[in-house]
């Protein structure tokens, strides 16, 4: 899996103590590993990419390639 750097993602989810989501949205990247989610499914993945998030905040897989 690709790992950007922390520090090349502006999102708020990395600044806070406890993020209610386990992987940032914008960048995979994990912002609270204490978080257990559900297992993820393709439905569920459907539903977060047409929020245009970029990753699953709960596996962080990409959804949207961008290139
Ligand atoms: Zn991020
Ligand atoms: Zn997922």
């Amino acid at each position: 899996m690709i790992r950007p750097r922390p520090s090349a993602c502006e999102n708020m989810n990395h600044r806070r103590a406890n993020s209610p989501v386990s992987h940032c949205p914008q960048c995979g990247g994990v912002v609270n590993a204490q978080l257990s989610s559900p297992p993820c499914n393709d439905a569920k993945h459907a539903a977060s990419r047409r929020q245009r998030s970029a990753f699953c905040v709960d596996c962080g897989v990409q959804l949207i390639i961008v290139r």
